[in-house]
């Protein structure tokens, strides 16, 4: 795949605000938030869509799933709740190209039927 710009980002090449990070991670404010938190978890490993996701990288992925929880605790909206969404190809409306994990929470959400 080709390089995004959440490689430069991985690399701390161009700024952002960073919120974890672990050898395998990274979590970072979205430049454009939807709430009041809006938090996208990247794998440090490019992988360009959820379509690219490989048996062996179950873990990585879990792994998210886990700095999701932590984030969530960290930013006082683990018992008010929160959404954890990755859009996939032109359908799912993802724009930038490396896998991501989008923590978005803060306010009450609307459902996704409305
Ligand atoms: P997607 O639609 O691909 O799931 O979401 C991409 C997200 O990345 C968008 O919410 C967008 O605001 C965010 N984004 C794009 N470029 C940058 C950047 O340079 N820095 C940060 N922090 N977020 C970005």
């Amino acid at each position: 795949m080709s390089e995004t710009i959440f490689s430069k980002i991985i690399r701390h090449e161009i700024p952002a605000d960073i919120v974890y990070e672990d050898d395998d991670i990274l979590a970072f404010r979205d430049i454009n938030p939807q709430a009041p938190v809006h938090v996208l978890i990247i794998p440090k490993v490019e992988i360009a869509t959820v379509n690219d996701i490989q048996p062996e990288q179950a873990e990585l992925i879990g792994k998210m799933v886990l700095a999701a929880q932590y984030i969530a605790r960290q930013e006082n909206i683990a018992e008010d709740g929160f959404r954890l969404v990755i859009n996939c190809n032109q359908h799912g409306c993802q724009v930038v190209f490396h896998m991501h994990m989008h923590l978005i929470g803060g306010k009450q959400l609307r459902g996704l039927a409305g």
